[in-house]
């Protein structure tokens, strides 16, 4: 590394407008350096966002994007993150962080925008790696895992898409396929991709449409949520896998977007149904019973915390039960989560908490309370792999990108292959091991 490299600081950071994957603004920060490096980072955005989530902050004006602008994130890039970064080193992301926590100084980043920190957050790590390989961006899980052990995820791939995400299809958010039982990261991606072309198939067959929604999985209208997870078993078999050995189900059911507050009752309209949170809990656990089903995200609402208890007592050995809007990867509420066993496992989201470092540090308890850990995009997102290469050097082992169709979808999967490569011998498929705190 050369040492003009080591000694260069922050020259200048700026806020861009820039779109997402839905046609709707998002923020953009560009980091130069005083070697003339520079990187860029763009953050993404939710739809079923958690209510506990840091705050997004958008322009309400409606007469720009229908109120969805950014304009006052990227100044508050630009006239308030900026002058008190100009001059410190990148290489301190823990102290940037937390000047950028101090600059901000509410709970929940509404001051300066959780979308206008973490893309700062973002960009200065990348300027940071830039600075070890010579290459922009080349080795940021390099540069993110400090010499400490580095896994290629298994990815969990979303190939039916629901809820908030698309419009009549099922009640349940997301149905993926998990190819935890195969060698590397490039066969589990050629089983992602085989698989939901076999799926296309089948509906295709059936005479069903063949709209993808959000994150790129097919949104057919189907009468129930079973239909879809026997759909997706069967797609799994005609591409020549075996469910249960070489490819596992799971949902996210987002069960925040369906759940009645005046009733207490979750209410499947799919199923013509509503239950109790201990009714759904049976639910999922015949299902699990009849369908190889490894790991459910948000089975229950965001502030259920009994009936998250329950769930996690009645399939908690055999099944990843994930807290996303229940922990919104929030260092209290997971530490509240492993006191009250509420939980295995956590969705990693930065823009939910807003830098790298308080993402890092909601993975450290997870992990130290013997929990899985999954990295994860959002429904709104750009050609940004930052957390391709989190997952990797923070030994994630588990990423969540959506269907393996769609360019801001597949921009994660592609990184993958690539670091895959890089690390050549090296390289170690998380598979199977990513399970370690369940009884498969
Ligand atoms: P969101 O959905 O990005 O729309 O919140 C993703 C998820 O719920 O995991
Ligand atoms: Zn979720």
């Amino acid at each position: 590394m050369a040492a003009h490299n080591q000694g260069a600081t922050i020259a200048s950071v700026r806020g861009r407008e820039a779109l997402d994957s839905r046609g709707n603004p998002t923020v953009m920060a560009v980091v130069c350096l005083s070697n003339g490096a520079c990187a860029q980072a763009t953050v993404p955005s939710g739809a079923s966002t958690g209510t506990h989530e840091a705050w997004e902050l958008r322009d309400g004006d409606p007469g720009r994007y229908h109120g969805n602008g950014v304009l006052n994130a990227v100044a508050n890039v630009d006239h308030m993150i900026a002058p008190s970064l100009v001059g410190r080193s990148p290489l301190d992301q823990d102290a940037i962080d937390l000047r950028l926590i101090e600059l901000d100084g509410t709970p929940d980043k509404s001051n300066l925008g959780a979308n206008a920190v973490l893309a700062v957050s973002m960009a200065v790590a990348k300027a940071a790696a830039s600075l070890g390989s010579g290459g922009e961006g080349s080795s940021l899980w390099r540069y993110l895992s400090g010499g400490g052990p580095v896994t290629l995820p298994v990815p969990m791939f979303n190939i039916l898409n629901g809820g908030r995400h698309a419009s009549n299809s099922t009640d349940i958010q997301e149905f993926m396929v998990v190819p935890a039982g195969v060698e590397t990261f490039a066969e589990a991606l050629r089983c992602g991709s085989e698989i939901y072309h076999s799926l296309r198939g089948l509906l295709r067959d059936a005479g069903h449409n063949l709209n993808v929604g959000d994150e790129g999985g097919f949104a057919p209208t189907l009468s129930s949520n079973r239909d879809a997870l026997e759909l997706v078993l069967r797609a799994v078999e005609a591409a020549g896998y075996t469910p249960g050995r070489d490819v596992y189900l799971a949902l996210d059911v987002a069960a925040s977007e369906f759940f009645d507050d005046r009733q207490g009752k979750y209410t499947l309209e799919r199923e013509g149904t509503s239950f109790t949170s201990g009714e759904l809990v049976e639910v999922y656990s015949r299902w699990s019973r009849e369908y190889p089903i490894i790991s459910i995200e948000d089975g229950l609402h965001e502030d259920d915390w009994d009936g998250w208890a329950g769930l996690q007592r009645t399939l908690g050995e055999s099944v990843q039960l994930m807290g996303d809007d229940l922990f919104v990867t929030n260092k209290a509420r997971i530490l509240r989560g492993i006191e009250s066993k509420t939980a295995n496992a956590v969705l990693l989201k930065p823009n939910q908490i807003g830098t790298l470092t308080e993402t890092r540090e909601a993975l450290r308890v997870a992990r130290e309370a013997g929990w899985g850990s999954v990295m994860s995009h959002r429904s709104g997102e750009t050609e940004d792999t930052t957390i391709a290469d989190l997952a990797v050097a923070w030994d994630v082992r588990q990423i969540k990108a959506g269907a393996p169709a769609r360019s801001e979808r597949v921009a994660k999967y592609n990184r993958l292959l690539r670091i895959e490569e890089e690390l050549g011998s090296e390289a170690k498929y998380a598979g199977r091991e990513a399970y370690q705190h369940l009884r498969l």
